[in-house]
């Protein structure tokens, strides 16, 4: 029987079980933004374990923007991710010496 997603004997593969769903699904950071054509991350992650799609199609997880917080990543969604690029950006390119590149900022927010 073909069901178009991996089929696993419960009682004798839950290591690969534990492992495809700890590798693939639960890394989406559950924005629901709708950035990678799916209407939930929940839709990705359910195509991600038919082997359709895969992690990098989840635009959240490559955004041009990635906020640290105290050593974690924040999960930002396409619209936040440019917003905040374009306010960043737009305020440091009228300062004189700008150039295009990798541009970090820190912020000690104590
Ligand atoms: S792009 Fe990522 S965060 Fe947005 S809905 Fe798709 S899986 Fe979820």
């Amino acid at each position: 029987m073909n069901l178009g997603v991996p089929v696993f004997n419960i009682q004798e593969d839950i290591e690969r079980i534990a492992d495809l769903v700890e590798g693939q699904a639960f890394k989406l950071p559950n924005l629901n933004c709708g950035g990678c054509g799916c209407d939930s991350c929940y839709e990705l992650a359910r195509e991600i374990i038919r082997g359709k799609e895969s992690l990098e199609d989840c635009s959240a997880l490559r955004p041009e923007t990635q906020i640290i917080l105290n050593g974690k990543v924040l999960a930002l969604n396409p619209f936040i991710s440019q917003m905040i690029r374009g306010t960043i950006v737009g305020m440091l390119s009228s300062l004189k010496g700008y150039r295009k590149g990798n541009i970090q900022i820190k912020i000690e927010d104590k």
